[in-house]
C-alpha cells in the first residue's frame, strides 16, 4: 500500500457520506455538498494525526514561497490532478509495505536479530478516558482488546505513535517534541483548508532544522541508516532537513506482514490485517526541536519546550495558544503567522493528550474562535483587555474552589475549577467578539471588564450555591457554608480583583 496512491484516509464529505480518500484527493469538488469537510478516523488521536500528515505532505512539496501564494492557493484550491502531480516526487518515501524503505518503519530491523516482536495493539497509544468537546463518545478500546488492526488503520496508528511517542523504559525515545505534544491548528471550512492554512511559507519554516541537509534520510529516516540513539546519541536541528519534523521517527518498528485478510478490531471493515510488529530500542533521539504548530514555554532554565496538556482544553488557554504572556508561554509558529497573513476570524482546534510519563492519561481536545485585528496597537489593546478578563476568571475560579473546599470540608477544588472554566466559557466568547468591536471604535473596553465582573460573580455564586446545597447538611456544616460564603464573597467583590486585576474604578459611583 501506498500512502500517496492508495485511498486510505477516513474523511466525511459535506452531504455526510463517509468515504477513504488519498491525500491528493482533499481538494475534490470543492464548493459541492461532496467536498471533504472533517476526518474522521476510529479515534480522536488518529484526526490529530491525519491533519499533520496532510499538513507536512503539503508543507514537504507544496510550501508557498511567501504570503501571497499562499493566499492564491487558499482561494484558488488546485485540482486533485495538480496535487497528486505535487505528491508523486516523494510517493517512494510513502509505501507501507513492500522490500524497500517503508513509511515510518526501520528499513533495516527485519534483519536484525535482535529485534523483538509485539501484538499490535501495542502500536496503540492506550488512553483510558477521551474530553473532546465535540464527540462524547469513548473512542478508546483498550488496546489488549485489539488483536488484529487492517492496513488503514495501521498506517494511522504507526503514524500516531511516532508524532506523540510516550516514554517507554530503556531506549525508547520519546517523540520530536516530547511524548503527546499540544497542537494548535488553524481550521478552515473544509479539510484542504484546514491543512493548508497551517503550511508556512519556505522562509519562515526553514529555520525549523537545516535547510543544507537534503538526502533522503534526511527528509525522511526511513529511507537510510536509522540515526540510532544507543550511549544517548542525540539528533539535534543541525543534523536533519527541516521537513523532518513532520515526518520523525523517535521508534524502531517494522511491520509483520502476514498477507491474511480479516476484520479489522479498530475499524471493524474487512481487508489486510497485520498482527504483530518488530521493535527494537534506540530509535531517533531528537533533542532542541520546535514544530510549527505547537506553542512553547520556558523552563526554569529560560529553554524554550513544546507545551504539553494537563487540563481540559478552554480559554484559559487563549493566553499561550493564541497569545504571548509574561511568563514565557509562546503560540505556534503557524498562529502568530496567521496574523501577518491578516487571517481575521478561525476556529483554533487544539488537541493532545495528558501524559504522565509512560501512561496517556486523557486524550483533551476543544475548539477556540479566535478573532484578530487588523490594526497593530488595537491588536495588542485587545490582547492586554483579554488578559484581564482571564485572570479574573483564573482568580474567581481560585476564590470559588477554595470556598467550596472550605463548606464542604471536600477535595473538589479541580472539579470545581473545572466546572467554572466550562460554564464560563460561551459568555467569554461572546464577550470578546463585543470587544472588538469596542476596540475597533477606539473604547477603552472598561463596560466589558465590568460586564464581566457581573457575570463571574453570578456564576461563581451559583456554583457556590449548588455544590454547597447538594450534600446533607447539619447545624455544624451549615455555618462552615455560611462562613465560606462570606468568605467568598469578600473576595469577588475585593479591591484585588475589581481595581487590581479588572482595573474598574474605585467607586462603583465613579464611572458605571
Ligand atoms: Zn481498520
Amino acid at each position: 500500500m501506498n500512502l500517496i496512491n492508495d485511498v486510505w484516509i477516513p474523511a466525511h464529505r459535506k452531504n455526510g457520506e463517509k468515504i477513504k480518500i488519498t491525500p491528493w484527493q482533499i481538494t475534490e469538488d470543492i464548493g459541492t455538498d461532496r467536498e471533504i469537510v472533517e476526518l474522521a478516523a476510529v479515534r480522536p488521536d488518529f484526526n490529530g494525526a491525519l491533519i499533520q500528515f496532510l499538513i507536512g505532505l503539503l508543507q514537504t512539496t507544496c510550501a508557498p514561497k511567501g504570503n501571497s501564494d499562499w493566499r492564491n492557493w487558499l482561494n484558488n484550491p488546485p485540482s486533485a490532478d495538480e496535487l497528486k502531480k505535487k505528491f508523486e516526487p516523494v510517493s517512494f518515501a510513502f509505501n507501507l509495505d513492500g522490500d524497500g524503505p517503508r513509511f515510518m518503519q526501520d528499513f533495516y530491523l527485519e534483519k536484525d536479530d535482535k529485534k523483538t516482536s509485539k501484538d499490535i495493539g501495542k502500536l496503540l497509544i492506550d488512553a483510558p478516558g477521551e474530553q473532546a468537546l465535540k464527540k462524547n463518545t469513548d473512542f478508546f478500546i483498550k488496546r489488549d482488546r485489539i488483536k488484529k488492526v487492517c492496513i488503514h488503520c495501521c498506517s494511522q496508528a504507526l503514524l500516531t505513535l511516532q508524532i506523540n511517542a510516550p516514554a517507554g523504559g530503556k531506549g525508547q525515545r520519546v517523540g520530536l517534541r516530547g511524548g503527546g505534544p499540544v497542537n494548535t491548528i488553524i481550521m478552515g471550512e473544509n479539510v484542504w483548508q484546514t491543512a493548508w492554512n497551517n503550511v508556512l511559507a519556505d522562509s519562515e519554516f526553514d529555520r525549523f532544522a537545516n535547510v543544507a541537509k537534503t538526502t533522503e534520510p534526511d527528509k525522511f529516516p526511513w529511507c537510510g541508516q536509522t540515526r540510532t540513539s544507543e550511549r544517548d546519541k542525540a539528533t539535534m536541528t543541525q543534523d536533519v532537513h527541516p521537513v523532518q519534523v513532520y515526518w520523525s521517527m523517535p521508534r524502531r518498528i517494522r511491520l509483520n506482514f502476514m498477507g491474511q485478510t480479516n476484520t479489522c478490531d479498530l475499524c471493524r471493515e474487512k481487508r489486510q490485517i497485520v498482527k504483530a510488529y518488530w521493535t527494537k530500542p534506540y530509535g531517533v533521539k531528537y533533542e532542541g526541536f520546535k514544530h510549527p504548530i505547537t506553542p512553547t514555554y520556558k523552563n526554569k532554565d529560560g529553554l524554550s519546550l513544546s507545551a504539553h496538556q494537563h487540563e481540559p482544553i478552554g480559554y484559559k488557554y487563549w493566553m499561550g495558544y493564541v497569545q504571548n504572556t509574561d511568563d514565557g508561554h509562546e503560540p505556534a509558529k503557524t498562529i502568530t503567522n496567521a496574523y501577518s497573513r491578516r487571517l481575521q476570524k478561525f476556529r483554533l482546534w487544539a488537541f493532545g493528550y495528558d501524559m504522565d510519563n509512560m501512561k496517556a492519561c486523557c486524550w483533551y481536545e476543544g475548539v477556540m474562535p479566535v478573532i484578530f485585528i487588523d490594526n497593530e496597537t488595537q491588536w495588542k489593546h485587545y490582547n492586554s483587555e483579554i488578559t484581564m478578563l482571564i485572570q479574573a476568571s483564573d482568580t474567581v475560579s481560585d476564590y470559588l474552589s477554595k470556598a467550596v473546599v472550605k463548606a464542604l470540608n471536600s477535595s473538589l477544588f479541580n472539579a470545581v475549577r473545572q466546572r467554572f472554566w466550562r460554564e464560563t466559557e460561551p459568555e467569554f466568547y461572546r464577550q470578546i467578539a463585543l470587544l472588538r468591536d469596542e476596540i475597533v471604535a477606539c473604547k477603552d473596553g472598561l463596560s466589558i471588564r465590568q460586564a464581566w465582573h457581573k457575570y463571574l460573580v453570578g456564576n461563581a455564586q451559583n456554583i457556590f450555591d449548588d455544590m454547597s446545597q447538594s450534600d446533607l447538611i447539619d447545624q455544624i456544616n451549615a455555618e462552615r457554608v455560611a462562613k465560606a460564603y462570606n468568605e467568598l464573597r469578600k473576595c469577588i467583590y475585593s479591591k484585588k480583583l475589581k481595581v487590581e486585576i479588572l482595573g474598574l474604578p474605585k467607586k462603583k459611583e465613579g464611572n458605571a
